[in-house]
Protein backbone atom coordinates (compact mmCIF):
# COMPACT_ATOMS: atom_id res chain seq x y z
CA UNK A 1 0.00 0.00 0.00
CA UNK A 2 1.36 3.47 -0.88
CA UNK A 3 1.95 5.32 2.15
CA UNK A 4 0.27 8.49 0.36
CA UNK A 5 -2.85 6.76 0.71
CA UNK A 6 -3.11 5.86 4.03
CA UNK A 7 -5.38 7.91 6.50
CA UNK A 8 -2.70 9.64 9.18
CA UNK A 9 -5.63 9.77 11.86
CA UNK A 10 -7.31 6.37 11.39
CA UNK A 11 -4.69 3.59 10.25
CA UNK A 12 -3.72 2.50 13.33
CA UNK A 13 -4.84 -0.97 13.15
CA UNK A 14 -1.43 -2.85 13.33
CA UNK A 15 -0.21 -0.08 15.84
CA UNK A 16 -0.07 -1.74 19.51
CA UNK A 17 1.26 0.73 22.20
CA UNK A 18 3.63 -0.75 24.71
CA UNK A 19 2.11 1.00 27.68
CA UNK A 20 6.03 1.36 28.89
CA UNK A 21 6.35 4.16 26.64
CA UNK A 22 4.27 6.71 28.16
CA UNK A 23 4.40 4.82 31.56
CA UNK A 24 5.97 7.85 33.58
CA UNK A 25 3.95 10.68 33.04
CA UNK A 26 0.97 8.64 32.74
CA UNK A 27 -0.68 5.37 34.84
CA UNK A 28 -2.65 3.15 33.52
CA UNK A 29 -6.11 4.49 33.25
CA UNK A 30 -4.78 7.46 31.62
CA UNK A 31 -2.47 5.75 29.23
CA UNK A 32 -6.07 3.48 28.10
CA UNK A 33 -7.83 7.10 27.92
CA UNK A 34 -5.17 7.96 25.77
CA UNK A 35 -5.01 5.08 23.42
CA UNK A 36 -9.32 5.79 23.05
CA UNK A 37 -8.53 9.71 22.18
CA UNK A 38 -5.72 8.84 19.78
CA UNK A 39 -7.42 5.75 18.17
CA UNK A 40 -5.27 3.00 18.90
CA UNK A 41 -6.88 -0.22 19.09
CA UNK A 42 -4.32 -2.37 21.03
CA UNK A 43 -2.02 -2.11 23.96
CA UNK A 44 0.34 -4.23 25.84
CA UNK A 45 0.12 -2.87 29.77
CA UNK A 46 2.99 -3.75 32.15
CA UNK A 47 2.42 -5.84 35.39
CA UNK A 48 3.57 -2.93 37.84
CA UNK A 49 1.12 -1.00 36.28
CA UNK A 50 -1.97 -3.60 36.13
CA UNK A 51 -1.07 -4.49 39.73
CA UNK A 52 -1.40 -0.65 41.01
CA UNK A 53 -4.71 0.03 38.71
CA UNK A 54 -6.04 -3.71 40.30
CA UNK A 55 -5.81 -6.41 38.27
CA UNK A 56 -10.06 -6.61 37.54
CA UNK A 57 -10.22 -2.98 37.27
CA UNK A 58 -7.64 -2.90 35.17
CA UNK A 59 -9.43 -5.85 32.48
CA UNK A 60 -12.81 -3.95 32.71
CA UNK A 61 -11.18 -0.28 31.74
CA UNK A 62 -9.54 -1.97 28.64
CA UNK A 63 -12.42 -3.99 27.98
CA UNK A 64 -14.87 -0.71 27.74
CA UNK A 65 -12.28 1.04 25.86
CA UNK A 66 -12.69 -1.89 23.03
CA UNK A 67 -8.34 -2.63 23.44
CA UNK A 68 -6.94 -5.96 22.27
CA UNK A 69 -4.28 -6.90 24.42
CA UNK A 70 -1.35 -8.01 22.10
CA UNK A 71 0.49 -9.09 25.18
CA UNK A 72 1.34 -8.86 28.59
CA UNK A 73 4.58 -7.95 29.78
CA UNK A 74 6.50 -9.61 31.78
CA UNK A 75 7.00 -13.16 33.25
CA UNK A 76 10.71 -14.48 33.27
CA UNK A 77 13.93 -13.97 35.23
CA UNK A 78 14.39 -17.94 35.88
CA UNK A 79 17.88 -18.19 37.30
CA UNK A 80 18.45 -17.58 41.21
CA UNK A 81 20.99 -18.39 43.49
CA UNK A 82 19.03 -21.27 45.54
CA UNK A 83 16.23 -23.65 45.01
CA UNK A 84 14.01 -21.56 47.06
CA UNK A 85 14.26 -18.36 44.27
CA UNK A 86 13.82 -20.84 41.20
CA UNK A 87 10.60 -21.62 42.88
CA UNK A 88 9.56 -18.21 43.66
CA UNK A 89 10.21 -17.11 40.07
CA UNK A 90 8.18 -20.47 38.96
CA UNK A 91 5.27 -19.16 41.31
CA UNK A 92 5.34 -15.67 39.87
CA UNK A 93 5.68 -16.63 36.56
CA UNK A 94 2.37 -18.81 37.13
CA UNK A 95 0.45 -15.28 38.48
CA UNK A 96 1.68 -13.34 35.26
CA UNK A 97 -0.26 -16.69 33.31
CA UNK A 98 -3.41 -16.35 35.62
CA UNK A 99 -3.05 -12.17 34.82
CA UNK A 100 -2.64 -12.30 31.06
CA UNK A 101 -5.78 -14.77 30.99
CA UNK A 102 -8.07 -12.46 33.18
CA UNK A 103 -6.67 -9.12 30.45
CA UNK A 104 -7.56 -11.69 27.44
CA UNK A 105 -3.83 -10.97 26.63
CA UNK A 106 -2.66 -12.92 23.18
CA UNK A 107 0.14 -14.26 24.80
CA UNK A 108 3.00 -13.74 28.22
CA UNK A 109 6.20 -12.02 27.01
CA UNK A 110 9.24 -13.62 29.04
CA UNK A 111 12.16 -11.81 29.67
CA UNK A 112 13.95 -14.81 30.59
CA UNK A 113 16.56 -13.44 33.58
CA UNK A 114 20.94 -13.41 33.67
CA UNK A 115 23.23 -14.16 36.05
CA UNK A 116 21.97 -14.92 39.61
CA UNK A 117 23.79 -12.54 41.80
CA UNK A 118 27.19 -13.87 42.63
CA UNK A 119 27.60 -16.14 40.13
CA UNK A 120 28.96 -16.12 36.60
CA UNK A 121 28.14 -19.22 35.36
CA UNK A 122 26.03 -18.73 31.85
CA UNK A 123 25.59 -22.16 31.22
CA UNK A 124 23.94 -23.08 34.16
CA UNK A 125 21.53 -19.85 34.30
CA UNK A 126 20.82 -20.55 30.46
CA UNK A 127 19.93 -24.41 31.93
CA UNK A 128 18.12 -22.88 34.90
CA UNK A 129 15.78 -20.93 31.87
CA UNK A 130 15.14 -24.07 30.66
CA UNK A 131 13.97 -25.87 33.73
CA UNK A 132 11.97 -22.88 34.55
CA UNK A 133 10.24 -22.77 31.66
CA UNK A 134 9.53 -26.70 31.52
CA UNK A 135 7.51 -25.71 34.54
CA UNK A 136 5.30 -23.28 33.65
CA UNK A 137 4.53 -24.96 29.70
CA UNK A 138 2.19 -27.25 31.38
CA UNK A 139 -0.30 -24.32 33.03
CA UNK A 140 0.64 -21.66 30.50
CA UNK A 141 -1.15 -24.28 28.00
CA UNK A 142 -4.21 -25.21 30.30
CA UNK A 143 -4.64 -21.30 30.26
CA UNK A 144 -4.44 -20.95 26.53
CA UNK A 145 -1.86 -18.52 27.12
CA UNK A 146 1.18 -18.87 24.78
CA UNK A 147 4.74 -17.72 25.73
CA UNK A 148 6.39 -15.41 24.16
CA UNK A 149 10.20 -15.64 24.62
CA UNK A 150 12.08 -12.03 24.03
CA UNK A 151 15.79 -12.28 23.16
CA UNK A 152 17.43 -9.29 24.36
CA UNK A 153 20.70 -7.72 22.77
CA UNK A 154 23.71 -9.43 24.19
CA UNK A 155 24.73 -6.24 26.06
CA UNK A 156 22.39 -7.64 28.56
CA UNK A 157 22.99 -11.25 29.42
CA UNK A 158 24.18 -10.82 32.89
CA UNK A 159 21.45 -8.67 33.95
CA UNK A 160 18.57 -9.00 32.01
CA UNK A 161 18.34 -12.14 29.52
CA UNK A 162 20.75 -15.10 28.85
CA UNK A 163 18.98 -16.09 25.71
CA UNK A 164 20.78 -12.94 23.41
CA UNK A 165 19.65 -14.37 19.57
CA UNK A 166 16.27 -15.31 17.76
CA UNK A 167 18.18 -18.87 17.31
CA UNK A 168 18.62 -19.56 20.59
CA UNK A 169 14.86 -18.74 21.64
CA UNK A 170 13.82 -20.98 19.05
CA UNK A 171 16.44 -23.60 19.35
CA UNK A 172 14.80 -23.30 23.27
CA UNK A 173 11.15 -23.25 21.91
CA UNK A 174 12.14 -26.62 19.69
CA UNK A 175 13.17 -28.04 22.93
CA UNK A 176 9.58 -26.92 25.01
CA UNK A 177 7.31 -27.89 22.18
CA UNK A 178 3.82 -26.25 21.51
CA UNK A 179 2.34 -23.10 22.91
CA UNK A 180 5.66 -21.14 22.56
CA UNK A 181 7.16 -18.43 20.10
CA UNK A 182 8.93 -15.57 20.31
CA UNK A 183 9.33 -11.47 20.48
CA UNK A 184 11.16 -10.15 17.55
CA UNK A 185 12.33 -6.96 18.84
CA UNK A 186 14.09 -4.36 16.31
CA UNK A 187 16.60 -3.00 19.33
CA UNK A 188 17.64 -6.40 20.34
CA UNK A 189 17.60 -8.09 16.89
CA UNK A 190 18.93 -6.06 14.19
CA UNK A 191 22.39 -6.67 14.20
CA UNK A 192 21.99 -10.60 13.92
CA UNK A 193 23.72 -11.66 10.78
CA UNK A 194 21.21 -14.45 10.96
CA UNK A 195 18.42 -12.01 10.97
CA UNK A 196 16.57 -13.26 8.00
CA UNK A 197 17.14 -16.34 8.43
CA UNK A 198 15.87 -17.07 11.85
CA UNK A 199 13.14 -14.62 11.01
CA UNK A 200 11.99 -16.89 8.54
CA UNK A 201 12.35 -20.11 11.08
CA UNK A 202 10.27 -18.73 13.23
CA UNK A 203 7.37 -17.90 10.64
CA UNK A 204 7.77 -21.79 9.63
CA UNK A 205 7.41 -22.71 12.77
CA UNK A 206 4.38 -20.25 13.67
CA UNK A 207 6.57 -18.85 16.45
CA UNK A 208 6.49 -15.06 15.43
CA UNK A 209 4.23 -13.89 18.51
CA UNK A 210 4.85 -10.00 18.91
CA UNK A 211 6.91 -7.71 16.92
CA UNK A 212 8.43 -4.54 19.02
CA UNK A 213 9.50 -1.42 17.38
CA UNK A 214 11.33 1.40 18.51
CA UNK A 215 15.31 2.36 17.04
CA UNK A 216 19.11 2.09 17.81
CA UNK A 217 20.19 5.84 18.32
CA UNK A 218 23.72 6.34 17.67
CA UNK A 219 25.32 7.16 20.57
CA UNK A 220 23.25 5.38 22.57
CA UNK A 221 24.03 7.17 25.96
CA UNK A 222 22.25 4.63 28.00
CA UNK A 223 22.05 0.90 27.72
CA UNK A 224 18.70 0.14 28.93
CA UNK A 225 16.61 4.06 29.08
CA UNK A 226 18.31 5.98 25.51
CA UNK A 227 15.82 4.00 22.77
CA UNK A 228 14.78 5.86 20.07
CA UNK A 229 11.62 6.93 18.21
CA UNK A 230 11.36 5.12 15.05
CA UNK A 231 13.40 6.94 12.39
CA UNK A 232 15.93 8.55 14.57
CA UNK A 233 18.01 5.77 14.14
CA UNK A 234 20.03 3.62 12.19
CA UNK A 235 17.76 0.29 11.91
CA UNK A 236 16.17 -0.60 8.80
CA UNK A 237 12.65 -0.60 10.39
CA UNK A 238 10.72 -1.28 6.78
CA UNK A 239 13.17 -4.16 5.66
CA UNK A 240 12.63 -5.89 9.38
CA UNK A 241 8.90 -5.10 9.37
CA UNK A 242 8.65 -6.80 5.24
CA UNK A 243 10.64 -9.79 6.21
CA UNK A 244 8.16 -10.53 9.26
CA UNK A 245 5.54 -10.13 7.50
CA UNK A 246 6.65 -12.14 4.43
CA UNK A 247 7.40 -15.01 7.34
CA UNK A 248 3.49 -14.63 7.66
CA UNK A 249 3.19 -12.33 10.80
CA UNK A 250 -0.08 -10.40 10.70
CA UNK A 251 0.13 -9.39 13.96
CA UNK A 252 0.32 -5.59 14.85
CA UNK A 253 3.82 -3.01 15.15
CA UNK A 254 3.92 -2.78 19.18
CA UNK A 255 5.55 0.52 19.54
CA UNK A 256 8.08 -0.03 23.12
CA UNK A 257 10.73 3.06 24.09
CA UNK A 258 12.18 2.98 27.02
CA UNK A 259 13.68 6.59 26.97
CA UNK A 260 14.58 8.67 30.51
CA UNK A 261 15.88 11.75 29.11
CA UNK A 262 14.08 12.29 26.30
CA UNK A 263 10.28 11.00 25.26
CA UNK A 264 9.30 9.76 29.29
CA UNK A 265 9.87 13.91 29.59
CA UNK A 266 7.53 14.44 27.19
CA UNK A 267 3.75 15.25 26.91
CA UNK A 268 2.25 11.77 26.16
CA UNK A 269 -0.26 13.01 23.88
CA UNK A 270 2.69 14.35 21.70
CA UNK A 271 4.33 10.92 22.18
CA UNK A 272 1.56 9.29 21.41
CA UNK A 273 1.03 11.41 17.96
CA UNK A 274 4.39 11.04 17.01
CA UNK A 275 4.48 7.13 17.55
CA UNK A 276 1.46 6.80 14.86
CA UNK A 277 2.97 8.95 12.69
CA UNK A 278 6.08 7.37 12.57
CA UNK A 279 4.78 3.64 12.07
CA UNK A 280 3.28 5.25 9.27
CA UNK A 281 5.97 6.69 7.92
CA UNK A 282 9.06 4.83 8.77
CA UNK A 283 8.44 1.56 10.01
ZN1 LIG B 1 10.76 -5.49 23.51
Amino acid sequence: MSDMLRDLSGDTALFSLNTATVRERWDLAEIIDGCVRHNISSITPWRDQVAKCGLGEAAIRIQDAGLAVTSLCRGGYFPAANAEGRQTAIDDNRRAIDEAATLGAACLVLVVGGLPDGTKDIEDARSQVFDGMSAIMEHARACQIPLAIEPLHPMYAADRACVNTMRQALDLCDELGEGIGIVADVYHIWWDPELADQIARAGNDNRLLVFHVCDWLVPTNHLFLDRGMMGDGIIELKKIRAMMETAGYRGSCEVEIFSADDWWKRDPDEVLRTCIERHQSVV
